[in-house]
């Protein structure tokens, strides 16, 4: 999204009259430069008056708002505006910079300095299944040429032109053969008949026969369920399927790769950015985690899977991709950790197994409730605890009473958000939807507390950690949405509620369903790989955390006309806040009528706090 840190906001000044109509330029910032041919060129003029823009009229509304996807020629694009009211008139000059395509001319034949691939060494310690072996080869330089890799000890290789000027290769590299410090050199023959030859900054080492390094997690733990981005430590495999990292966790380094590490997950191969790991010296022995069988704990509130464990490795979280099954469940994936298998299953408690997958260990569990509420792991002494959230007890009559909910509305003080272009950005428009949204949820009983009340600045982090000190069962995020720079903002907009884990698709469904209800004029975006109009699968530190189902509500566009008179009216933030209480509201409906449903549970026979260690009988 579009965030503006400061206030872009110019008032231009023109002549001085007392009646000149006003033109405020809400994006892009002056004097900026974009990467881009086009930019949306948004704001408002004092209502009544038209627009030119260098003698061309642009559609302006009564309320003064003008929104134009604007061509840029490269280099320094100088916008004479001319505002009229009645016969008064403002004229003002802003300037926006296209910095200009990056394609090179044709001749003479040349390669752009600062493009080669691999830009830094690689180095093989060991050997690497061939879904690792990959090397990309490649530069920027004159189109329509012929261009090679040229490795030393290995080969020549052919680099396809992918697009105008860009040559690329992903070779897959063989199994065995030894290299150390091999130099790559990229060679172009372009339409002139020249060739060009340079020699990448990176080299390749290979060492089939090597031993992988061990390394250590140093990325902060920020919290117990709020985690950082997964381009931390990324498996690739999946939205789901990623790693939680915690700091001291010892892992096996199989490459490093320049920008990355190329790192054995719990579930395969994983790339570790650069920065989250440090390399132990060679020798430090392979990790090793396995200390002992699970056990399962009746807790207040929750169920404790506790993993005795001799040191930290990583581990993968998961919830099933069909959260529609009658009984949630989760998987802990541990390397290093594999041990013979076995299970648990009380009488009305959950049911755990766990058994080996490569070196791997998998825990699965299975609640006796439908829903997931909120999970996280953590270290304590010598054990890896998975805390998983018992199914609150929730009032048919009243489901919303007593229950603590976090609302989060977006930004706030010296972080605008989007630029919005009719005289407020996001964070006040944001703001008092929150605070409506709250008052709602109160008059049903709910116990709600906001990240932010007023217009004050809050850390990213800061919002998510409130809800998980709280133990809050909810956390919204509200927010409205902008498009990056480049991208046509004529045909996007509506609702967007993102999501990242399956436990939050229900609730985010129902948010789609009652904010479109409530909204007159509200579209949701096209259906994304989730299958349902209006919903996102996204990484966003306010979708991520798992203590808690977090979902974050993109409520309309700021770069749309329609959608952003819907959030400046009153009438239209009425009903947004409306639409989204009662999304909550039919969300805890449903999960009191499911508790409902649910056969009885037998009493558990083993006090709070004990361990359940009696196997099933087979
Ligand atoms: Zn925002």
């Amino acid at each position: 999204m579009r965030f503006l840190l400061f206030s872009s906001l110019l008032l231009l000044a023109g002549t001085s009259r007392a009646a000149a109509p006003e033109i405020t330029v809400a994006y892009p910032p002056p004097n900026s430069t974009v990467a881009f041919d086009h930019v949306i060129f948004e704001g408002h003029v004092t209502p009544g008056a038209s627009l030119t823009l260098n003698g061309r009229a642009l559609p302006v509304g009564p309320d003064g708002l003008f929104m134009e996807w604007l061509p840029l020629k490269a280099g320094k694009n100088a916008l004479k505006l001319l505002s009229t009211l009645g016969s008064e008139r403002r004229a003002a000059t802003f300037n926006v910079t296209f910095s200009g395509p990056s394609v090179l001319p044709a001749k003479p034949t040349a390669i752009k300095a600062g493009t080669l691939t691999p830009g830094q060494p690689l180095m093989f310690y060991t050997r690497v299944p061939e879904e690792g072996r990959t090397l990309s080869l490649g530069f920027q330089g004159s189109p329509g040429g012929q261009a090679w890799a040229t490795i030393t000890g290995l080969g020549r290789f052919a680099l396809p032109e992918q697009t105008a000027g860009r040559y690329r290769l992903d070779l897959t590299l063989p199994e065995n053969t030894e290299l150390t410090g091999a130099s790559i050199k990229l060679s172009l023959s372009g339409k002139d008949g020249r060739t060009v030859v340079a020699t990448a900054p990176g080299t390749l080492t290979f060492r089939p026969g090597g031993a992988a390094r061990v390394a250590e997690v140093s990325v902060p733990d920020v919290g117990v369920g709020v985690n950082p981005s997964p381009s931390a430590l990324a498996s690739g495999s999946g939205a789901t399927d990623w790693l939680f990292p915690r700091q001291g966790q010892r892992l096996e380094v199989l490459a490093d790769l320049g920008r990355t590490w190329l790192v054995r997950g719990p579930g395969g191969l994983a790339t570790a950015r650069k920065d989250a790991l440090t390399l132990l010296p060679p020798g430090t022995p392979l990790p090793d985690a396995a200390a002992g069988e699970p056990q399962l704990i009746d807790m207040p509130g929750e169920w404790l899977v506790r993993v005795p464990i001799r040191q930290r490795t990583v581990f993968d979280l998961s919830e099933p991709t069909a959260p529609a099954e009658p009984q949630a469940g989760l998987s802990l994936l541990i390397a290093n950790a594999a041990q013979p298998a076995g299970e648990r299953h009380p009488d009305g408690g959950p049911q755990l197994s766990w058994a080996a997958e490569g070196t791997a260990l998998r825990l699965t569990l299975t609640l006796p409730q439908p829903q997931l509420w909120g999970y996280f792991a953590e270290y304590q002494d010598a054990a890896l605890l998975l805390h998983v959230r018992k199914a609150p007890p929730l009032d048919p009559a009243q489901p919303l009473r007593g229950r603590l909910i976090v609302l989060d509305p977006g930004h706030g003080g010296s972080e605008l958000g989007g630029a919005g272009s009719l005289g407020q950005p996001e964070k006040n428009i944001v703001l008092p939807i929150a605070l409506r949204v709250a008052e709602l949820l109160r008059a049903q009983g709910a116990d709600v507390r906001l990240t932010r009340s007023s217009d004050v600045t809050v850390g990213l982090y800061d919002r998510p950690l409130l809800a998980e000190r709280l133990g809050a069962d909810l956390l919204i995020s509200i927010h409205a949405n902008a498009l990056p720079d480049g991208i046509d903002p004529r045909f996007r907009r509506g609702l967007e509620v993102h999501t990242f884990h399956p436990m939050t698709f229900g609730l985010a469904g129902a948010l789609v369903r009652s904010l479109t209800a409530a909204v007159p004029g509200l579209s949701v975006t096209p259906a994304a790989p989730l299958g349902v109009p209006g919903l996102r699968l996204s990484d966003l530190a306010l979708a991520r955390p798992t203590s808690q189902r977090s979902v974050l509500i993109e409520l309309a566009y700021l770069t749309q006309a329609g959608d952003l008179r819907l959030l400046m009216g009153g009438l239209g933030r009425e009903a947004f806040a409306r639409g989204i209480a009662q999304g909550i509201a039919d969300d805890y409906a449903a999960q009191a009528q499911a508790g409902l449903t649910l056969p009885q549970a037998a009493p558990v026979a083993v006090p709070a706090g004990a361990p359940v260690n009696s196997p099933t009988q087979p």
